[in-house]
């Protein structure tokens, strides 16, 4: 019997195609939808989209399942300790989507930061003049750049940021050690200094318990008058609420958001705000991106059916 793979969302062919030859692949577009809860019990292998909720009962009905390769970095999507408890492997790319996000979260930034959203959108509507002093933003070079977050986007958006002239501090969970630091030109701070020192602070953590709105009322607070927040990591690392009241009391200078609380809905405030700039969740949208991601996470499948370690395991006590 062959190997049957469920894809669910749309993924460049290209990543499938590596799965073509060896395996029957069945496509569905929403993991809640009635007839993959029913058909689920069939699939030895699910590719799945970072933002696609699993329906209570999936995983206790699949019960040929033994690998779910996620489609994304970020796996929050996923009930990783169900699936462990029934054997199933769970994977991710984190090698393809590190470059991508941030070059979002770069181009987020200088978007805000130089008004370039605002000012494009005026010049199309208003044809405005040309003036001087009403265009003007805020510059990047020889500003202090916060990373929240410093695992593989946190040390790629550093590197854009250092491009830029920017100093660049960095708080996380795991310290470097000095020589790296200084290798990396990188500065350790303690959470609320990064808060009270940054220009710009850009959140680079996955989504967990203990990152639930890291950045609530008290630590919006703390940020420098005027700076800027920009978020590529997931909407409830911020409380979405909160950073609009910022936002509105003029505290902030603007946010960046390409995540949000409850997406695909963006908070009605949001879209009234001049000061920000909004993405619908595009960090790892570019065609060589999403292309190098179907590749990675077929890849995965691959190596688990040919008896092979797949490179990027969640859940490692699953892989005997
Ligand atoms: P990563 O390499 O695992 O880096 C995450 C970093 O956050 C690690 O350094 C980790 O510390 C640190 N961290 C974890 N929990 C923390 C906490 N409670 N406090 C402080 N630091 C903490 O992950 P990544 O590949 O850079 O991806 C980061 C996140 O970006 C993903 O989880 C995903 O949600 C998001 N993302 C979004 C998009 C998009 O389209 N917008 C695309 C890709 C990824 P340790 O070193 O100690 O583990």
């Amino acid at each position: 019997m062959s190997i049957r793979v469920l894809v669910n969302g749309q993924i460049p062919g290209e990543g499938l195609n590596l799965l073509a030859d060896r395996f029957s692949i069945d496509y569905y577009k929403r993991l809640g939808d009635p007839d993959v809860l029913a058909a689920i019990g069939d699939y030895d292998a699910l590719i799945c989209l970072f933002s696609e909720e699993f329906p209570s009962g999936l995983i206790g009905r699949a019960k040929n399942l033994k690998i779910i390769s996620n489609y994304g970095v970020g796996y929050n999507n996923i009930p990783v300790e169900q699936a462990s408890l029934n054997n199933i492997l769970v994977t991710n790319t984190p090698g393809s989507v590190t470059e991508p996000t941030a070059e979002l979260a770069m181009g987020i930034l200088i978007s805000l930061a130089r008004r370039i959203p605002e000012l494009d959108s005026r010049l199309r509507k208003e044809k405005f003049g040309w003036g001087l002093l009403d265009n003007l933003g805020t510059g990047l070079y020889g500003k202090t750049l916060g990373i929240i977050g410093y695992g593989r986007i946190g040390k790629a958006m550093a590197r854009r940021g250092l491009a830029m002239g920017m100093k660049i501090t960095y708080y996380s969970r795991t310290r470097l050690t000095a020589p790296a630091e200084r290798e990396q030109q990188v500065e350790y701070s303690a959470f609320e200094n990064l808060l009270e020192q940054s220009d710009f602070v850009s959140l680079h953590v996955p989504y967990t318990r203990e990152t639930h709105h890291m950045i609530g009322k008290e630590q919006l607070a703390l940020m420098k008058e005027g700076s800027l927040l920009v978020n590529t990591a997931r909407g409830s690392v911020v409380d979405e609420q909160e950073l609009i009241k910022t936002l509105e009391s003029g505290h902030l200078g603007g946010a960046g958001l390409d995540v949000y609380e409850n997406e695909p809905l963006v908070s009605e405030q949001l879209l009234t705000l001049k000061n920000v700039v909004l993405t619908p969740h595009i960090g790892t949208a570019s065609y060589e991106g999403r292309i190098a991601i179907a590749e990675e996470a077929a890849e995965s499948i691959i190596d688990f059916f040919s008896a092979k370690k797949p490179v990027n395991i969640i859940n490692i006590e699953v892989w005997k």
